[in-house]
């Protein structure tokens, strides 16, 4: 992520992780923003729009490995976006959910060894 070098570019920053945050949700678990895996670094992202209840899809490529997107926000600043965020924080969010998974998994299965009620972590 780059790092803002202006007062400007750190508002924006910070206007693209809001927007980022509200648009979460749907790219996780699919509404009006989907998110697709091309499993080349890259994220396909769609935005379903209706204009006159016809679909009006926008589609745009985030790259993970270039930090760039195709969206009009991200060819006009060349810097960062909503989407390109959107994902990364996706992504880190996958993995805190797996982590934390295995943490409570391994939780419940370790009890105090002096037989109270107690569960405590180990490490394994
Ligand atoms: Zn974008």
């Amino acid at each position: 992520m780059i790092t803002p070098t202006s007062p400007q570019q750190a508002s924006r920053q910070a206007r693209c992780y809001e927007k980022a945050l509200e648009i979460l949700p749907e790219m996780r678990k699919g509404g009006l923003y989907q998110c697709f895996d091309n499993h080349d670094g890259s994220y396909l992202i769609v935005k379903q729009a209706y204009t006159n209840r016809v679909s009006d899809n926008s589609n745009y490529v985030v790259n993970l490995l270039t930090e760039t997107c195709t969206c009009p926000d991200w060819q006009n600043h060349r810097d960062f976006c909503k989407h390109l965020i959107g994902v990364e924080i996706m992504l880190a969010a996958i993995d805190y959910d797996e982590g934390l998974e295995k943490m409570l998994s391994d939780f419940d299965s370790a009890e105090c060894s002096t037989g109270c009620d107690a569960h405590y972590w180990i490490d394994r």
